[in-house]
C-alpha cells in the first residue's frame, strides 16, 4: 500500500435559514437538521474542518494534518505562499430557499476593507441537481451605479435590475469577486472557491436568521467592490474544457472502466464524484464523496463508471 493514499473527507455540515435535506435524500449524507445549507467537504478554517476517514492520518482535521505534513499535502509549488494555508474551500451546497443576494471582494481590496486577514472570494458553480425551473442571479441586467442601487433597494424593486439565468443539472459558472450572484431555492451545486468567508449582503428578503434576528447586510462596502457593469453574456461556462482562473482549475471527467489520475510532487488534488461509484486505488467511492489526492501520493488508479469533477489547487 502507499504511504499517503486517496484521503476521503468527513465533512462539517452548516445550518442555514435557507437549507434543506438535500445533502442526505441525494447524497446520503448524516446531516445534523432539515436546514443543512452547506457540507464542506474539504475546509481547513477555524470555522470549519473536514476530517480525514482513512490512511496514515485518519481521524486528524485538514488544518491538523497541514501542521505535520505541508508538503507531502499541498506539494512544493504551495511552500512559501503563505504558511501551509489551504488554499481552497469545497463545499456542497443545497438551496432550499433563495439564499441573499451577494458580492465577495477580490484579493487587493478584502485586506483593504477586512484588514490584513482579509482574504478575496472568487467562486465557482457546478449544479449537481436542480428543480424544473431552478434559476440564479449572475449580476445586473443593465448597467447599473451605486445611486441606481440604493433606490432600488430601498424601493422594493431590486429584482427589477437582477440578471436571472435558469440552471439544469450539470451546468457551470465562474463567480469572479465582485460579481453580484445569489442561489435561488430548489438547487443543489458544488462550489468551489478560494479559502475566504467574507461576503457582503446587499439583500436578504427581509428574513430573520437562525437565532430570530435579521443577518446583517453590507451595502457599503459591497458598493466598495460590485462589478455594476451589465452581463452582456451568457455566463454558462464549459465545464468539460475546463474552468481555469487563477486560483483554482475544474474539469469534469467521465469514468468508464479505468483510468489515471497522474499526481505529481508539486501540488495537491481532489477529486469530487458526482455520479456514480467505483474505487480509487482499490478503496471503494460512491457519489457524493470527496477525495484529496496529496501531493506525496503519486499517481492514482480509478475504476467503475462515475462522474467526478478534477480540482487542481
Ligand atoms: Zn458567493
Amino acid at each position: 500500500m502507499k504511504t499517503w493514499e486517496p484521503m476521503f473527507m468527513d465533512p462539517e455540515f452548516k445550518e442555514t435559514v435557507w437549507g434543506g435535506t438535500g445533502i442526505m435524500s441525494i447524497f446520503g449524507k448524516k446531516i445534523p437538521s432539515a436546514h443543512t445549507g452547506e457540507s464542506w467537504e474539504i475546509a481547513a478554517r477555524e470555522n470549519g474542518n473536514s476530517t480525514i476517514r482513512n490512511g496514515r492520518l485518519a481521524g486528524k482535521t485538514l488544518a491538523e494534518a497541514l501542521e505535520t505534513n505541508p508538503v507531502e499535502i499541498l506539494g512544493y509549488s504551495f511552500m512559501g505562499k503563505g504558511a501551509y494555508r489551504f488554499p481552497l474551500l469545497v463545499k456542497i451546497i443545497d438551496a432550499e430557499d433563495d439564499l441573499s443576494i451577494q458580492v465577495h471582494p477580490n484579493d487587493e481590496q478584502a485586506p483593504v476593507l477586512e484588514g490584513p486577514q482579509g482574504r478575496g472570494k472568487t467562486e465557482m458553480w457546478y449544479v449537481m441537481d436542480a428543480e424544473p425551473d431552478a434559476q440564479i442571479v449572475y449580476g445586473f441586467e443593465r448597467d447599473m451605479d451605486p445611486e441606481t442601487l440604493d433606490a432600488a433597494i430601498e424601493n422594493g424593486v431590486l429584482e427589477n435590475y437582477l440578471n436571472y439565468v435558469p440552471v439544469k443539472k450539470g451546468d457551470a459558472f465562474l463567480i469572479p469577486a465582485g460579481t453580484l450572484h445569489s442561489l435561488c431555492g430548489g438547487v443543489i451545486l458544488a462550489e468551489i472557491q478560494q479559502n475566504s468567508d467574507t461576503t457582503y449582503r446587499i439583500y436578504d428578503y427581509n428574513r430573520a436568521g437562525l437565532d430570530g434576528n435579521p443577518r446583517p447586510l453590507h451595502l457599503e462596502k459591497a458598493k466598495e467592490v460590485l462589478n455594476f457593469s451589465k452581463v452582456s453574456e451568457d455566463p454558462h461556462e464549459n465545464i468539460d474544457e475546463g474552468i481555469v482562473c487563477p486560483y483554482f482549475q475544474v474539469y469534469r471527467r467521465n469514468l468508464r472502466g479505468m483510468q489515471e489520475i497522474a499526481v505529481t510532487t508539486d501540488r495537491f488534488q481532489i477529486v469530487m464524484i458526482v455520479e456514480g461509484s467505483g474505487k480509487i486505488d482499490g478503496i471503494p467511492f460512491r457519489k457524493g464523496d470527496t477525495i484529496l489526492l496529496p501531493a506525496a501520493g503519486e499517481t492514482v488508479g480509478l475504476e467503475g463508471r462515475a462522474v467526478y469533477l478534477q480540482i487542481l489547487g
